[in-house]
């Protein structure tokens, strides 16, 4: 059998864009709806299987709080691949992911394979005005339907999930800085092993 390449790879991102639910999904498969917020960093490993060689990542997933900054260096030191990941819901998380992106161009290995994601496209694709955050349930067929008019506006408002960062933006974005382009969903699982199998593809074969 092919002997697997170690691809040391670092997940960053704003605090609660899904970074720790990508992981689960690509490595277990699976996505829970209340994920602990990561302390510091976790690590895990996943093989991923091509057909002229496989790649085992050596995962670092990093919390995002702003407090544990100072730690990012130490994981992306020697990374070959990062994913950068924000919330579609969310236009200031890719702020904090273009800042990443500069920080890796600056500091990290200059021949990183960097992935741009926009998370949690679930909340938004549906073409309805979009689950209310905190609605918990993964209830598809909506039941509520039918007594939603006794709401009131301002509510709706505040809660409606929309999405803020188009992807023609975001992708026009990650062309100009070179990076890798992907819109996925850890919690239907959209996308999800399309960004591990295509950073593979882009790491050299030594
Ligand atoms: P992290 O801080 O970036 O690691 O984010 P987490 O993975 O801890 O996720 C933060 C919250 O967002 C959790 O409640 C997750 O269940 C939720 N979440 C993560 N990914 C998705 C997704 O693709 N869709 C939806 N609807 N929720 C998600
Ligand atoms: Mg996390």
């Amino acid at each position: 059998s092919m002997k697997a390449v170690q691809v040391k790879l670092v997940l960053l991102g704003e605090a609660a864009v899904g970074k720790s639910s990508l992981v689960l999904r690509f490595v277990n498969d699976e996505f829970q709806e209340n994920k602990e917020p990561t302390i510091g960093a976790a690590f895990l490993t996943q093989k991923c299987r091509l057909e002229d060689k496989v790649i085992k990542f050596e995962i670092w997933d990093t919390a995002g709080q702003e407090r544990f900054h100072s730690l990012a260096p130490m994981y992306y030191r020697n990374a070959q691949a990062a994913v950068v990941v924000y919330d579609v819901t969310k236009a200031s998380s890719l702020e904090k992911a273009k800042s990443w992106v500069k920080e890796l161009q600056r500091q990290a290995n200059p021949n990183i394979v960097i992935a741009l994601t926009g998370n949690k496209v679930d909340l938004v694709s549906t073409g309805r005005k979009g689950r209310r955050q905190g609605d918990g349930e993964a209830d598809e067929d909506e039941q509520e339907d039918d007594d939603t008019v006794d709401d009131d506006e301002e509510d709706d408002e505040d809660y409606a999930v929309t999405r803020q960062v188009a992807t023609e933006e975001a992708s026009a974005y990650a062309q100009e800085a070179g990076l890798l382009f992907f819109e996925t969903s850890a919690k239907n699982g959209l996308g999800v092993a399309e960004v591990f199998t295509e950073i593979a593809k882009k790491i050299p074969l030594e």
